[in-house]
């Protein structure tokens, strides 16, 4: 019998019953453990094949060391820098994530807080909550004709270039990875893309490369007036430079739905300004990209559980010595078939 741990976070995503009749279905059953200390994880998923994790505690290489029964990961939800995935690729463990589920959402989103900085969404909402008419001399732009750059151009920056394209913005885009970009964008190294762009918006994953990738200098190599949008991750985004940018007068406006620190801190000096919009890293949440959610994480496991592998998992290097369940089947390198390389 396999074995599948849910680490909750706040517990939305209860109650499991599509999930457990599923699991019931190949053999496995599934158990909750919610908590943010790792000790007590460890111990909670001592029989588990699989780990869904949501958020905390995070997999660290202390944590899957202790491990060993321990096959698949998967986070539920695109970013994954939750799990230490070199010390899992090197145990043999697999780890996967829910690549599509909300795509739309965040590309919306971040359409949402270009349109919503563009045309003063928030700040235009203050003065007409409190009666002031007419008041201040803050300009509003127009998206249409401006210059939107996206640095990441995988599944969501691409999106969001199209969405921008529809606009009438001119899209810059920037990613030293991705292979053969289509679409209405052209891609430029990324000074030229700073300089050139009226609107940037970020969506890399977190990694050691990605950390910090707009501190003091990038900000100050951004066309003064600027905007920036981060819907990806805090990290990714040095925040005292961003307060000093925006305190300097160098960009017009940042919007932001992901933190250094989440919750941000009440005494944050990014809060209480009137060129800055603040989202609580909800630009994945719809009942639509829930619902698929679910279904990605769910069926992943139960591929996995059933062939030994999943199109989903991010580390394909380990499948000729991954760890299989314990009820399944072993995944060889022809049965992982070619959708194992595919992200
Ligand atoms: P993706 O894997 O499809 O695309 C990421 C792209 O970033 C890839 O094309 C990759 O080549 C590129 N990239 C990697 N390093 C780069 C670098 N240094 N410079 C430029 N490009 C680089 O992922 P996606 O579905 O587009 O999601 C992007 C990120 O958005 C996720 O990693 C996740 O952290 C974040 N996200 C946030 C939310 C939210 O709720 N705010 C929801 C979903 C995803």
């Amino acid at each position: 019998m396999s074995s599948v741990l849910q680490a909750e976070y706040v517990g939305d995503l209860a109650p499991y019953d599509a999930e457990e009749a599923a699991l019931a279905a190949v053999g496995a059953t599934l158990t909750t453990f919610r908590g943010t200390d790792p000790d007590a994880l460890v111990e909670a998923a001592r029989d588990a094949d699989v780990i869904w994790l949501e958020w905390t505690p995070h997999l660290t290489r202390d944590v899957l060391n202790r491990l060993p029964r321990l096959g698949l990961a998967i986070r539920w939800g695109v970013g994954y820098d939750q799990i230490d995935v070199a010390a899992a690729t090197e145990l043999g463990i697999a780890v996967a994530n829910a690549p599509s589920y909300c795509t739309q959402d965040v590309a919306e989103h971040a359409l949402a807080l270009l349109l919503a900085t563009s045309r003063q969404v928030v700040y235009r909402d203050r003065q007409g909550q409190a009666g002031l008419w007419r008041h201040g001399s803050a300009r509003q732009t127009r998206l249409s004709g401006s210059t939107v750059g996206v640095i990441g151009l995988g599944r969501i920056g691409r999106r969001v270039a199209q969405l921008a394209a529809a606009f009438g913005a001119r899209v810059l885009g920037y990613d030293p990875i991705a292979s053969t970009v289509d679409g209405p964008v052209t891609r430029v190294g990324l000074e030229e893309l700073l300089r050139e762009s009226d609107f940037v918006t970020v969506h890399v994953p977190l990694s050691d490369e990605t950390r910090h990738l707009f501190d003091t200098a990038t900000l100050a190599a951004m066309k003064p007036g600027a905007t920036l949008v981060n819907t990806s991750r805090g990290g990714i985004v040095r925040q005292a430079a961003l307060v000093e940018a925006l305190d300097a007068g160098r960009l017009a406006a940042a919007a932001l739905d992901v933190f250094e620190q989440e919750p941000l801190p009440a005494d944050n000096p990014l809060r209480g300004r009137d060129n800055v919009i603040l989202t609580p890293h909800e630009a994945a949440n719809s009942p639509q990209a829930f619902q698929d959610l679910r279904r990605e994480v769910c069926g992943g496991t139960v591929e996995w559980l059933t062939t030994g592998w999943t199109a989903a998992i991010v580390n394909p290097q380990i499948r000729d010595r991954a760890r299989g369940p314990a009820g399944g089947v072993a995944a060889t390198a022809a049965e992982a078939g070619s959708g194992a390389g595919e992200r």
